[in-house]
């Protein structure tokens, strides 16, 4: 049996035209554009619950969640009603206000961080944390990983040099050379690369910064004590640790990926970034950390940073009230979703003889298409993103918005009901078989 006939797109393919010829790409974001899957973006008119509705009015069970913010789902009621009661009051005071002192205490309650500086985006939160290290140590070099996307700070879009080059080359037209200069990138999850940059260079480095578990070369877990050794490392060498957990604070775990390692194992990191789950859908971000750290920021101290939005009460609103109503509970059905879907696409895949790799941080995963596991951005890019494409768009077919992307996490929320799991179940038989074919 078919299933049934693609969807119609005439009136997201009217939109995406009129968007070509007023914004680059027709999209404010590089990847909602499906270049790398093809075909037309689908324009969503609104969102409930587990479930987007696009301008053609077809419905998909959405597996992006605004890539990672919508822990709870879409238009949920108590954040509505928060919202809008906020909206009421007034929309942005430039002064200081109740909700973002109140969401600074949740983000210290659950979060290893001491004080939390607001910002509007995660690549401010990164942008700033990594200005804080540097003026608080007095050091300019920034260590990162190969696959660790942190946004697009310029220092930050950055590749590995070629052969024995140290420090790092743009990876973007539009960096300079002396942005990168200071940057060196490593492959992720290798500590001979860490010992080796921090024995020839400790004493330049102000920092380190790595996605807490990277999520934006698909999900690729640190090995067991990776975080750990790094802390430790950064810590012999008088450099800062910036743990970026804007894709997976508050998701991964309540308390993000550190209640996973961190936690468990007793360490903290100097700074940590945050994003996505804490803005509740709106644009909310921050970053935080040791109080000596933070106390160097200004006004307290003498390293600049603001921003006009910056704590915006309907944001901070937003937020807070979202991490409130992230329980236990809701960590607890996200998992269990997520183990459903994982082992149904496991199970699916095999069945049709795909080569996969399902890769998982707490609530966090992904699917690699290959067959061997996933350590850094370089098996990552083995990936086939051929059988990806194909397995996207049967998956679109039949009613799931999967990340339009074979690099990216696949994010679930407390309103992904039995109907939504099922509908996901549904599509995975034919999505595998698309998949085989390609
Ligand atoms: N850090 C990480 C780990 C991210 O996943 C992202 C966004 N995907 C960013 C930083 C940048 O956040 P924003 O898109 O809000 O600038």
């Amino acid at each position: 049996m078919t299933g049934p006939t693609a969807p119609p797109t005439a009136a997201s393919a009217a939109l995406f035209e009129r968007a070509r010829a007023v914004t680059p790409g027709g999209v404010n974001s590089p990847v909602r554009a499906f270049n790398a899957v093809g075909g037309t973006p689908r324009f969503i008119r609104s969102a409930a619950g587990a479930w987007l509705t696009d301008v053609d009015g077809n419905e998909y069970v959405d597996l992006i969640c605004s890539w990672g913010p919508m822990l709870l789902g879409h238009a949920h009621p108590e954040v509505q009603a928060a919202v809008a009661a906020a909206v009421a009051r007034g929309t942005s005071y430039g002064t200081p206000t109740e909700p973002e002192v109140e969401l600074a205490e949740e983000i210290v309650a659950r979060a290893p961080v001491e004080k939390v500086r607001f910002v509007s985006s995660g690549t401010e939160a990164t942008m700033s944390a990594i200005r804080l290290a540097r003026g608080f140590t007095g050091r300019d070099v920034v260590v990162k990983f190969a696959g660790c996307y942190h946004g697009h700070v310029d220092s930050l879009l950055a590749s590995a040099g070629s052969g024995l080059a140290t420090f790092a080359l743009p990876g973007t037209p539009g960096v300079p050379e002396s942005s990168t200069a200071l940057t060196m990138v490593l492959p992720y999850n290798d500590r001979a690369a860490v010992e080796k940059a921090f024995a020839e260079h400790g004493d330049r480095i102000a920092c380190l910064i790595t996605e807490a578990a990277p999520g934006n070369m698909g999900v690729v877990p640190p090995e067991a004590g990776f975080n750990r050794f790094l802390a430790e490392t950064c810590a012999q060498h008088g450099a800062l640790f910036i743990s970026d957990e804007v894709m997976t604070g508050f998701r991964a775990s309540k308390q993000g990926q550190w209640g996973l390692d961190g936690a468990v194992e007793g360490w903290t990191p100097d700074l940590v970034t945050f994003g996505k789950v804490m803005g509740g859908g709106f644009p909310a971000a921050a970053f935080g950390g040791r109080a000596d750290v933070m106390s160097r920021l200004a006004p307290d101290g003498p390293v600049y940073q603001a921003g006009t939005l910056s704590g915006n009460p309907i944001a901070t609103t937003a937020g807070l009230t979202t991490l409130r109503l992230a329980t236990d509970d809701v960590y607890a059905h996200i998992g269990a979703a997520a183990d459903t879907i994982k082992t149904a696409a496991a199970d699916e895949l095999s069945k049709a003889g795909v080569a996969h790799v399902v890769q998982a941080t707490g609530t966090m995963f992904s699917i690699f298409f290959m067959d061997t596991a996933v350590r850094d951005f370089d098996d990552a890019s083995r990936t086939d993103s051929r059988a990806y494409a194909a397995f996207f768009h049967a998956m679109l077919d039949h009613g799931v918005y999967l990340p339009p992307s074979a690099y990216e996490a696949w994010f679930l929320s407390a309103a992904h009901d039995d109907r939504a799991v099922q509908t996901v179940l549904d599509a995975l038989p034919v999505a595998a078989r698309a998949a085989a074919a390609a």
